[in-house]
Order: C-alpha cells, then sequence, then structure tokens
C-alpha cells in the first residue's frame, strides 16, 4: 500500500549531510603560534575579539555581475572592550583594500594607517588598522576578488532563466572572502545592507527586508536587526521571483522553478509551527526559502530568515522535505544558540539533526522517524571505521587543520545519537522542556561545549538523581569512537529488516524481481535496498532492475544517486550515460565527491571522469571543484 508518508519522507536518507553535506578539503596551513595574531577559543580567526568587537556592520556595495566583483565599503562598529586598545584586527582574504578611515564621533573622517599580516593559505591575511583613541567607528573601501571562495558568480548559460546569478556560501570561514569582518562565530552582530545589482536582476539577503518583486532602480536595503556570527551572511542575485507559502513563509526561485518549488515545499509553515511548539518562539521573523542553481555545493545552507537550498531534492513528490526541515531547525539551534568555534560543531548539527528527527517524526509518524535514525546509525558506523581516532569523537581539535574538516557525520549524527540517548534517559517531557530553557537562556549567544556542560549539569545531570552522570556524558563527547551506551538506543526498524529478508533471498534467486513488494516500499527502504546491494550486482542484473524499475531515471536524487554508484561499479553503460549528464549539472559535494572517488578507484573510470571534470568545472563552485579535484587526485 502506498503509504501518505512515503513520498513525504524520502528526503531523509541524507540526514546526515543536510545542511552541511559537505566534505572536508585538504589540509592547509594554519599559522604556528608565533605567527598568529588572534587569541581566544577560536584558532581560525586572526580577530582580537577580547579586546575590539564589531558590534554593528553597515554595508554598501555594487554587484558588478561582468566583472564578478563586489565593491563598496562597509562601516564597522565597534565594542571597545579592552579601553584604549589601539588596534583592530580583521579576517580577510582575496580582499582589494582600497582605503582605511576611522569615524570620529562628529562624523568627519581620519584616515588611519593598516597594514595585511602574512598570508596564511584558507585563513588569508589579517588586516591590521591602527584605531586611535575614542574612536568606535571604521569604514573600509574595498573590492572582492572575482575568485572570492565565498562567492559563486554563474553566466546567463548556467542557470534556467538564462540570466546571471551570484550566491554567497560563508560557512565556516568564508565570509572574510566578501567582508572584512571578524569572520568567528564567536561574535555577533547585527547589520544593515544597502546592495545595487543590474536592474534586471534582484537581490536578496538572509536579513529583514527582502522585496516581493523585482523594483525598476536595482538597488535594495536589508537589515538583520537579530545579532548573527558572520558565517550567517548571505547574500545572492539573480532572476529571482518570489511565491507566499504561508504568512511567514515563502519561496524566491528563478522563474523556471517557481511553481514547482511552491508546490514542494507546501509544508513548510506547518513546519515552522511544529518547531515552535516543540521548543518555543520562531525569533527571526519570516522563514522563507531561496532555491539555488544545481550548482549549489550543498543540500542547504541555514541563512536566517533565508535558507539556501539545492534544487536537487524538488524530487516532485515532497520526499526530501527532511532537509527544509534541518534548515529550519537551525533557527534554534546553530542561529539562536551558536558554536562559539567549529570545534564545538556538534552543538549547531547534533541538535539540529536530532530537532530535524523530531520535526518528521510530528509530520509522518514515528515508524517513519525509525527508518531515518537507522539509516543514520548504520552511515555512522561506517563512516567511523574510516575515520582517525583523533576524528572519532564529538568534541575535536581543530587547531592547525581547515575548519572545513569539523564537517564529517560524527557532529551531525553521533551528536544527535547523543542527545537521543539523554532522551532515553531523562525521559522525552523532561528533556523536552529542559531544550526550551537551553534555547532560551542561550538566544543569540555563541557557546562552546564548556558553557553547555556547565547548563546541563545544574538543569538536568543534578536534578536526574543518577538518571545522567557527567562520567557517561564525558564518554559520549570527549572519548573517541561509539560509546557502548549507545547501544541503548540502537533504532530499529522492521522495514529494512523485511527488506534485507527481500534482498537476501532475492540474490539467492529464491525469489523473482517481480516479487520484491517494492509498491509498499518507502524512499528510505529503497535506499536500505539499494545500500545494501554495493558491490552485488552486474550490469545484466541491472538493465532487468531498469527495464522494471526505470532507476536510471530516478527523479529522486538520493537514489539515483545509489543507482549510479552501483553503476560504476558494475560498468553499467546507461549508468554510465546518466552519470555523465548528472555531473555536468549537479554540483552538490555530497553527489559529486563520492562519484568522483568512485570512479577514480575504479580500473577503468579515471580518465573517463577527468574528462567529464574538466567540461564540468567551470560550473562547480569552488568548493566542490575542491573536493572533485582531491577525489580524482589532481
Ligand atoms: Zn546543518
Amino acid at each position: 500500500m502506498k503509504s501518505p508518508f512515503r513520498i513525504a519522507l524520502a528526503a531523509l536518507v541524507s540526514l546526515v549531510v543536510v545542511a552541511c553535506d559537505r566534505d572536508a578539503p585538504p589540509q592547509a596551513l594554519t599559522p604556528t603560534p608565533e605567527h598568529r595574531i588572534g587569541v581566544g577559543i577560536d584558532p581560525h580567526s586572526f580577530a582580537e575579539f577580547d579586546r575590539v568587537r564589531i558590534r554593528h556592520v553597515n554595508l554598501d556595495l555594487d554587484a558588478n555581475m561582468r566583472a564578478r566583483t563586489l565593491s563598496g565599503h562597509v562601516v564597522l562598529d565597534l565594542d571597545r572592550v579592552e579601553p584604549g586598545f589601539q588596534r583592530l584586527v580583521l579576517d580577510s582574504r582575496d580582499l582589494d583594500i582600497r582605503d582605511v578611515n576611522a569615524i570620529r564621533p562628529d562624523g568627519r573622517y581620519l584616515p588611519v594607517s593598516w597594514r595585511f599580516g602574512a598570508d596564511h593559505g584558507h585563513l588569508g591575511r589579517p588586516l591590521v588598522i591602527v584605531l586611535p583613541a575614542g574612536i568606535e567607528q571604521v569604514r573600509i573601501d574595498y573590492a572582492t576578488s572575482p575568485e572570492a571562495f565565498g562567492l559563486q558568480w554563474l553566466d546567463g548559460e548556467q542557470t534556467s532563466s538564462g540570466r546571471p546569478f551570484m550566491f554567497s556560501q560563508s560557512q565556516p570561514h568564508y565570509a572574510r572572502t566578501w567582508v572584512p569582518l571578524q569572520d568567528t562565530p564567536a561574535v555577533r552582530y547585527t547589520f544593515e545592507a544597502t546592495i545595487r545589482s543590474p536592474r534586471d536582476l534582484m537581490v536578496v539577503m538572509g536579513a529583514a527586508g527582502n522585496a516581493f518583486e523585482r523594483n525598476d532602480t536595482g538597488e535594495y536595503r536589508f537589515a538583520m536587526p537579530e545579532p548573527i556570527p558572520s558565517y550567517l551572511m548571505a547574500i545572492a542575485i539573480g532572476d529571482l521571483v518570489f511565491e507566499e507559502i504561508g504568512p511567514r513563509t515563502g519561496v524566491y526561485a528563478e522563474p523556471q522553478w517557481i511553481e514547482r518549488a511552491v508546490a514542494e515545499f507546501g509544508v513548510l509553515e506547518e513546519m515552522l509551527e511544529i518547531g515552535e511548539n516543540l521548543y518555543g518562539e520562531y525569533r527571526w521573523g519570516r522563514y522563507d526559502l531561496l532555491v539555488l542553481p544545481p550548482s549549489f555545493p550543498f543540500g542547504g545552507m541555514e541563512n536566517p530568515r533565508l535558507s539556501f537550498i539545492t534544487p536537487t531534492i524538488i524530487a516532485g513528490d515532497g520526499s526530501l522535505l527532511a532537509l527544509v526541515a534541518h534548515e529550519l531547525a537551525h533557527s534554534w539551534s546553530g542561529n539562536l544558540v551558536t558554536n562559539a568555534a567549529w570545534r564545538d560543531l556538534w552543538l549547531n548539527e547534533g541538535f539540529t539533526v536530532y530537532f530535524e528527527a523530531r520535526i518528521m517524526e510530528a509530520l509522518y509518524g514515528s515508524e517513519i522517524r525509525d527508518q531515518l535514525a537507522r539509516l543514520s546509525w548504520d552511515g555512522l558506523l561506517e563512516s567511523l571505521e574510516g575515520l582517525d581516532e583523533r576524528d572519532r569523537m564529538l568534541v575535536r581539535d581543530l587547531f592547525d587543520r581547515d575548519p572545513e574538516q569539523a564537517f564529517i557525520r560524527v557532529p551531525y549524527d553521533m551528536g544527535r545519537f547523543f542527545l537521543d540517548w539523554i532522551e532515553h534517559r531523562v525521559g522525552r517531557e523532561t528533556f523536552d522542556a529542559f531544550l526550551r530553557a537551553y534555547f532560551d537562556h542561550f538566544a543569540f549567544q555563541s557557546i562552546t561545549t564548556e558553557d553547555f556542560l556547565v547548563y546541563l549539569e545544574e538543569h538536568l545531570i543534578e536534578p536526574s538523581d543518577g538518571a545522567l552522570t557527567r562520567a557517561e556524558v564525558d564518554q559520549w563527547l570527549f572519548v573517541p569512537g561509539m560509546p557502548e551506551l549507545a547501544w541503548e538506543i540502537e533504532p530499529q526498524s522492521d522495514a529494512f529488516v523485511n527488506v534485507d529478508d527481500w534482498r537476501e533471498r532475492w540474490l539467492a534467486a529464491e525469489a523473482e524481481l517481480g516479487d520484491l513488494p517494492v509498491d509498499d516500499w518507502s524512499v528510505f527502504q529503497w535506499q536500505h535496498f539499494l545500500v545494501g546491494l554495493e558491490g552485488r550486482l552486474d550490469a545484466e542484473t541491472m538493465a532487468d532492475m531498469d527495464a522494471r524499475f526505470g532507476l536510471v531515471e530516478q527523479q529522486n536524487y538520493e537514489i539515483l544517486f545509489l543507482w549510479l554508484m552501483r553503476s560504476i561499479e558494475a560498468q553499467y553503460a546507461p549508468g554510465i550515460e546518466r552519470l555523465e549528464r548528472f555531473l555536468l549539472e549537479v554540483g552538490r559535494n555530497k553527489f559529486t565527491r563520492p562519484l568522483y572517488a568512485a570512479l577514480a578507484e575504479s580500473d577503468w573510470g579515471r580518465d573517463w571522469a577527468i574528462e567529464v571534470f574538466e567540461r564540468a568545472r567551470l560550473g562547480y563552485h569552488p568548493l566542490t571543484r575542491q573536493a572533485a579535484e582531491r577525489a580524482l587526485g589532481i
């Protein structure tokens, strides 16, 4: 029977990966302590935010779609934490700094001297500005580079509308490639912005003030009244239209996508209400989605008030909505209460995957929740096997490493199971009350794992009367690997056991393809089925399966992806043909990186993959390009 959930549920395959289905890039040089100018809890920022802190940012930029630059100025309002300190250190990477002025209390400009520190690769260069006594405002005139890592510029040939497009990706440390600022999640500030674009395009930001239609001037103004960390700075420019979903929700997309997008995301307002019922008021005003071109390197990015979303979750049947639940959940976990450094990423992502599962459960029931949890569990255990000891735990030392390396499955899925386990120990009612109070207590703050632990001790461990102990909690956080304790909450799914049973009988020739009860299968069962076929299919069998199920033309990209992986293993020609089109169209790293890696490892596919990559690379985001090059060994 068709379950009403089937469609809707399909998406979670990627539980793990949602907002950040990204893959860590290669190691790059981080400053050694003696070179490091910044101090404090974040080893990926030069900013001395314990002395001077940005309080408010005012951007004024012109977008040049042809030159691929943003240029103009930014005014930074400062809090002097250490009065009399005479230096402001900002993060910057590939920025063309043209002029720096202090703004005196009477509004007059005072030119000040500045210099760049040494180049530290992916961390960029510290921008060191002399800060005269009494100055609390600085203006920097600058332009971005066409190669700015945090911005992707697309020509008309690379978009559905035929018009140029630009979008940002600031997490984890790419805001510094388009704005000079203290680029660390430890610092929060409000902002306002005035952005000018060509008149036939529209500008949107992760902010209040997004227009509902294009205006005639090409100038758009925004304000973000809630303090955010820099990695949530977000901008996009393109041929965009807007459609409302509910009173607080809607979708922006290129005209060619809007109808399908609105149909797909119709449940958005309901999701928002579920989120509020669980963990308290939504504090960001509106919640809209922006559908990006398929080259967007991630599933989604939780930019506040306006999440950026890949079109590869528009399956036509609402089946990949878990990703939207994930980005929405970040409005509490991550955007409202934020990890103060990337070592604490589990505070953002573990909480969000837990929250996402609760939203999905509220929408579709506990059976679906269990299927999703099991996929996530299996995927986590598999990925743990391939990791170094230092990466197999929730709180990881990322000093001297690229913060991109934070984004592996562990903080997402192990973080989520940690919270499942706490819920199991103290009961759902108690844990929900704790979470509501936690989001409230730390609202609009950036915190460390240690801050969390102090709060946990007082509000959950002590009152629990031994149901929860600090020693057990520490095992989850600081000891490599899944703790023994995790097996208390190992997710079980009868639906998956059933799929396993059918798969094995079919492979043993005890059942025919036509006997498989696939009409009853959820998208998650399909995924579980295909994952279990790794390395076990030949081209002839795949042709039979395609004749019956049409997998090679799947509209559901999660299923299609698994089919393409199996196609590489079996060197199945129709799958390889589809794979070529896929790689030329889609830049979502979660798919492209493993596909390129599998091709590179095959005895026949590496040269072919390099040839396809050379044709596809100009349409890829720098992050996708970097990960693919690494996978291919070029
Ligand atoms: Zn996320």
